[in-house]
């Protein structure tokens, strides 16, 4: 066993090895490591290849379960030290749901986030402060959220799966619908300590260190390590009213949405999908179907026909049910989706907020999990959303058999903090499309990609100005198209704090100099 990994460790290392190896197992750049607090695993390093994405794996040279921040530290600044001549480099990996390979790193160094620990502690501010939840940056959201709800609080901005962790989202943007509402998560949070790629520790805000705070939200893990954050938390509510209604035109659909994100009496969350099966029939469903379930209208056979689908919610404590009831009943009494096809339930604010979690539990126990994931998220703006609808919903996936849920809902850039590293389109309302694609054969896989460029070239040649969300792209030359204007101070800040691009190699961003 030890022969091969240390077959492995040379091939994976290349030229980092280059001093007298009397340990054979491990080389001796990495030597250093085993003195940590923390496990340093050469065996768990093809788990560390993989991510939810399924389509790219990157094998590192080793992966580290740190004990502590300063574990943290230490491999960071080891690693810095080692000089722009050594290969190695540093990948933070989440809970590894990237779509292709952002936290893996090619013969590097896998720091496993979750092992961290530190957990969540829930801070209640004195004089009139807002509460926040201190949480560690490998926490998963989903534990950050059942500590804070012991408080009687919660994070008020989130993503739809809550089983990601606290610095992945954060180095993304963290959306879903209650962002039309109070931004994105990365503008849900107050303070970041984070190792930089000096191997520093900075705790950053707005007052403090403000450059890498406004850097880090948003940043794809290119500026350092997210250990701590602290999150903004409202009062928790006990129950949502939860909403589902059908829309056979899009203009409707989409101009609903719009109105119910600029109302000032609304609903706590917006989003929306698009119902594309095309076998079967309608049945009757007009008169027949009335259920409560919400779950339902997504599974609603539209017989050929797209439909959308338009999601909301309504917070309440069960003292409130009344009232809650005829504000829902006044929201909807404004909108134009199709009678009768009126969705709704009651749930507690966790099952409401862990509902993905339901879905990966079956599609798990039927080995659908674990597939490829060719996704696509794309921010497009309003001014070419029909656009954009008519030639992809219409024609496009009309022509693909790729399948998976599509998700279309709007965001509006007043609630971005334009000073982060995200990018969003140049227009006060634009709408997240993502499509999530799963492909449990290669044919599939090659279907979906096939479709995903279509999507982009359709994009680029009618010259709709949209962003990718999640980005991907290979070459140093697209992720300047992606930032554009902001792509110099977006190099400038990797100059100040990762100047050896040790930081995220998987982003393919900057390419560590050899
Ligand atoms: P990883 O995949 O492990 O890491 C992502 C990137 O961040 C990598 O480059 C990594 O190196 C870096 N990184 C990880 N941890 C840190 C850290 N502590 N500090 C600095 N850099 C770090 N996104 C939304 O916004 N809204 C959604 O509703 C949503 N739903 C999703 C549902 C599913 C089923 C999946 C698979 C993804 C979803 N996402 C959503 C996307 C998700 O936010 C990103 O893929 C996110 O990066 C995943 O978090 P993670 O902890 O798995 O990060």
């Amino acid at each position: 066993h030890s022969y091969f990994l240390h077959l492995f460790l040379i091939v994976a290392l290349g030229s980092v090895v280059t001093t007298h190896v009397s340990n054979p197992v491990v080389p001796s750049p990495l030597r250093p490591l085993l003195h940590l607090q923390g496990n340093l695993s050469f065996d768990d390093a093809p788990l560390a290849a993989k991510d939810f994405g399924n389509i790219y794996q990157l094998l590192p040279a080793a992966v580290l379960y740190p004990a502590s921040v300063s574990d943290v530290v230490s491999t960071v600044q080891h690693v810095f030290q080692l000089g722009p001549r050594s290969k190695l480099t540093v990948a933070a990996r989440g809970h590894g749901h990237s779509l292709q390979g952002q936290a893996q790193t090619d013969g590097g160094i896998v720091v496993r986030m979750e092992a961290l620990g530190g957990g969540t502690r829930v801070v209640h501010q004195q004089h009139g402060g807002q509460p926040y939840a201190d949480a560690s940056g490998g926490e998963l959201w989903i534990n950050v959220l059942v500590e804070c709800l012991k408080h009687g609080l919660a994070p008020k901005s989130w993503t739809d799966y809550l089983h990601l962790t606290v610095g992945g989202t954060l180095s993304n943007a963290g959306i879903s619908g209650q962002a039309f509402r109070h931004g994105p998560q990365i503008s849900n949070v107050y303070q970041l300590e984070i190792v930089t790629g000096k191997g520093e520790v900075m705790n950053c805000s707005e007052e403090e260190n403000s450059e890498l705070f406004h850097a880090a939200r948003g940043g794809l893990g290119q500026f350092g390590i997210i250990t701590r954050a602290q999150i903004a938390l409202e009062p928790a509510p006990e129950m949502v009213r939860w909403i589902r209604v059908l829309y056979s035109d899009f203009t409707s659909f989409t101009e609903d949405q719009e109105m119910l994100i600029s109302a000032k009496e609304t609903f706590d969350y917006i989003e929306g999908f698009v119902i594309t099966n095309r076998t079967g029939l309608i049945n009757n469903w007009r008169s027949s179907f009335n259920p409560r379930d919400p779950v339902r209208a997504s599974q609603f056979d539209s017989d050929g026909k797209i439909l959308f689908c338009l999601e909301m919610t309504k917070n309440f404590n069960q003292h409130e049910a009344e009232s809650m009831d005829q504000q829902v009943e006044q929201h909807l009494s404004k909108l134009r989706y199709l009678p009768s096809t009126l969705f709704q339930s009651e749930v507690s604010y966790l099952e409401f907020l862990d509902r993905v979690h339901a879905s990966e539990v079956k599609l798990r126990s039927k080995g659908l999990w674990d597939v490829p994931h060719p996704w696509l998220n794309l921010f497009i703006p309003r001014a070419r959303i029909k656009d954009f609808a008519r030639e992809v919903f219409g024609k496009i996936l009309r022509d693909s058999s790729s399948r998976g849920p599509i998700l279309l809902y709007p965001l509006n850039r007043s609630k971005w903090d334009n000073r982060t590293s995200a990018v969003i389109p140049d227009e006060e309302i634009f709408y997240l499309v993502a499509l999530l694609s799963s492909a449990p054969s290669h044919g599939s896989l090659e279907e979906a990609l096939k479709q995903n460029r279509k999507i982009l070239d359709f994009c680029n040649k009618e010259g709709i100005k949209m962003k990718q969300y999640l980005p991907y792209y290979t070459t140093q030359e697209e992720w300047r198209g992606h930032y554009g204007d902001r792509w110099e101070m977006f190099a400038h800040r990797k100059g100040i704090y990762d100047p050896l691009s040790i930081l995220a190699p998987g982003q393919r961003i900057f390419h560590k100099a050899v």
